[in-house]
């Protein structure tokens, strides 16, 4: 699944590539996404790209009149590949630009979607009700000691509250936590606000560390066979259960928690 890191970088891999663009034309090969796509999406014919950001996992194309909302879901990928480029199986959605290139998405599980917000009002509330960007200022330090107060939810399922913050994905919940030295079941409100402020930085930089890695892949974004949005990683403890700790050599541990897989060394990592 694409987690935050990917989405950043398929940002900055298509961005040059449709900046100030003008839209040609607007395919819909099958509405049937996560929500069907709007009609309202053709609005965008005409009108140049003005910016691309991204809000926790949504990539926003604004335009002048409104914000093209991308998610890739579980199995979405999206490029800037030639127009003459073949049709894929679950290539559903398609933006030709006047210069002869296409932003194509493709999604073979459908979990994705494309949305569009008429003068940037989120009506179904999408954006309003998240939780701060981990990489900005307002994920700082003191947030989440204030968010975790008395909360007895496990601090791993607690981190992947996107109301708290938006963004950290099993794999990166993991991989801070082992950082951190912070068992994953660890209550949330009974841990110690200075343990609380080295796991945001710890979350800074696991995040930072997996979009500059994933930079080295922006090319893939442009080409048809690429396979843009899962670059590899140096994983510490993540797909590594039973395997020795590279701290302590001690055999890493996994449970399930709200159905998903946490990995953890139990010597290492404390309540
Ligand atoms: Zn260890």
């Amino acid at each position: 699944m694409p987690e935050l890191p990917e989405v950043e970088v398929c940002r900055l891999g298509i961005t040059p590539h449709i900046i100030a663009q003008n839209v040609a034309q607007v395919i819909i090969r099958n509405s049937q996404l996560r929500w069907p796509i709007p009609e309202e999406v053709r609005s965008v014919i005409g009108l140049p790209v003005l910016k691309v950001d991204r809000r926790a996992k949504y990539l926003l194309i604004r335009f002048s009149t409104g914000t093209l909302l991308l998610h890739l879901g579980m199995s979405g990928t999206i490029r800037v590949i030639e127009q003459d480029t073949p049709v894929a199986k679950h290539d559903h959605f398609d933006l030709v630009f006047q210069h002869g290139k296409v932003l194509r998405l493709n999604d073979s599980r459908r979990f994705g979607a494309v949305l569009w917000l008429a003068n940037d009002v989120d009506e179904q509330g999408l954006l309003t009700k998240l939780g701060p960007e981990p990489l900005s200022d307002d994920f700082a330090h003191g947030y989440l000691f204030s968010k975790a107060k008395n909360r007895k939810v496990p601090i791993k399922t607690f981190l992947m509250n996107n109301h708290i913050v938006v963004g950290v994905g099993n794999i990166y919940a993991n991989e801070a936590l082992f950082q951190a030295g912070i068992l994953p079941t660890a209550k949330a409100g009974d841990i110690m606000e200075q343990r609380l402020n080295k796991l945001t930085d710890i979350i800074k930089l696991v995040l930072s560390a997996a979009i500059a890695q994933g930079g080295t892949t922006l090319k893939d974004f442009t080409q048809a066979d690429g396979r843009p949005g899962y670059f590899e990683q140096s994983l510490m403890v993540y797909g590594r259960a039973g395997l020795p700790c590279i701290n302590c050599q001690t055999k890493l541990d996994e449970i399930r928690q709200a159905n998903r897989s946490s990995v953890f060394c139990p010597n290492c990592q404390k309540d």
